[in-house]
């Protein structure tokens, strides 16, 4: 079967090249992937998929229906939003929409998940059902939710993804079991003091020097009070506050970024958080105001689903080819929305150049290695086909 698979992929690869190069010279913002839906809608029907649109708002659902002798269903997930970025790689195929780009490779996943489409549809009959996730607005966290909201992960039993990494080359892939992105929350704290003279701090309370009291105590409480093994980054990265030069500041405004790897540390963060600014801010007369925005969980790669992702890969490319990663990312990842509905697993698909260099994800001139793309499918195929006949 993998040499038949491989074979309709070698046979594909120039209509996947060409569609990767229309999506990403078409990029479309978060919640705005109308044409890049139609065109996904598109495709997925001339391979004799059923194709639901406008499903979690732009996002395209195909479902290749099985011979139904085993009664699961795989749901495998592709994400086809841009980013607002200009450009900057001068490849003959580059954004024609000024200011939007695929910097995240989500045109490569498109085409990942439509290739795996194709491939699969020309294999003959699967034993079970597959329903293909495309979603709109993963960068900004939206998509996975509309989707879910709309259904998509009714009756789903196990679900796949890839996301690619320029620090892989292309032609590998990064396996990784366990936590593989962080959980990323959103936190907003506001310092009420009360404004008086810049001469006589004695009559006022000082917003500017609680609020940067606050900040103080919360780097050092994360290195003497969490445990080292589970990380925990917090990073304010915008303060506003304060009118004038001899003016005390009655407020200042906090905002910033919460991550963490593990599920026990992620619910324990908010109560954390807010006991200690409350301890600041009593400590000194203030008052505060916090708002904890929960964002999306850590993607917790499901174990068994690892495995059979693992061993496509090494049966198809060998073990030289496949990295068993190490280190999880601190970044975020909305597919983390999906595992709270069903088991699944995201693997890393290499697209960084042997010979030039790379530039990370949401750089201008971040750019891949196309050949990942029959690596990706290839990969993404077959262990669809070895979640049945395992
Ligand atoms: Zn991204
Ligand atoms: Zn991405």
């Amino acid at each position: 079967m993998l040499s038949r698979i491989k074979d309709i992929a070698d046979r594909l690869a120039p209509r996947l090249i060409e569609i990767r190069r229309h999506l990403h010279s078409h990029p479309e913002l978060s919640g705005q992937e109308y044409q890049t839906a139609a065109y996904v809608a598109g495709v997925l029907s001339s391979c004799g998929l059923h194709v639901q649109e406008l499903v979690g708002k732009t996002g395209v659902v195909g479902h290749l229906n099985g011979d139904s002798t085993d009664s699961r269903l795989l749901g495998i997930r592709a994400d086809m939003d841009a980013l607002p970025i200009q450009e900057r790689t001068g490849l003959e195929f580059a954004s024609h929409q000024p200011g939007i780009m695929h910097a995240c490779g989500h045109d490569v996943h498109t085409t990942v998940g439509l290739g795996t489409a194709m491939i699969l549809s020309q294999l003959g009959t699967l034993p079970g059902t597959i329903r293909f996730l495309f979603q709109p607005a993963e960068e900004t966290a939206q998509g996975a939710s509309w989707m879910i909201r709309d259904g998509v992960m009714e009756d789903i039993d196990a679900v796949l993804a890839t996301h690619v990494f320029p620090t892989i080359p292309g032609g590998s892939i990064g396996i990784r079991y366990g936590a593989l992105t962080a959980a990323a929350d959103d936190l907003e704290i506001t310092i009420l003091g009360e404004s008086g003279h810049g001469a006589r701090p004695h009559e006022a309370i000082d917003a500017v020097w609680i609020a940067s009291q606050v900040i103080t105590s919360l780097q050092q409480a994360i290195s003497r009070t969490q445990n080292p093994l589970r990380p925990v980054v917090l990073t304010i990265g915008q303060i506003n506050g304060g009118r004038a030069p001899n003016v005390i500041a009655d407020q200042v405004r906090l905002l910033g970024t919460v991550r963490s790897l593990h599920p026990e540390t992620s619910a324990m963060l908010p109560e954390w958080i807010e006991g200690i600014v409350s301890n600041v801010c009593q400590t000194y007369g203030a008052k505060y105001e916090m708002n904890y925005r929960r964002g999306v969980p850590s993607v917790q790669n499901d174990p068994y689903l690892t495995k059979i992702v693992e061993d496509a890969a090494q049966e198809a490319w060998g073990s030289d080819r496949v990295q068993l990663l190490m280190e999880p990312s601190l970044g975020a990842e909305d597919f983390s929305l999906y595992l709270n509905h069903a088991p699944g697993t995201m693997f890393r698909l290499g697209v960084g150049f042997r010979d030039r260099p790379n530039y990370p994800l949401h750089h201008p001139q971040f750019h891949v290695d196309e050949s990942s793309i029959i690596t990706g499918v290839v990969t993404m195929a077959y262990a669809a086909y070895k979640y049945w006949h395992e």
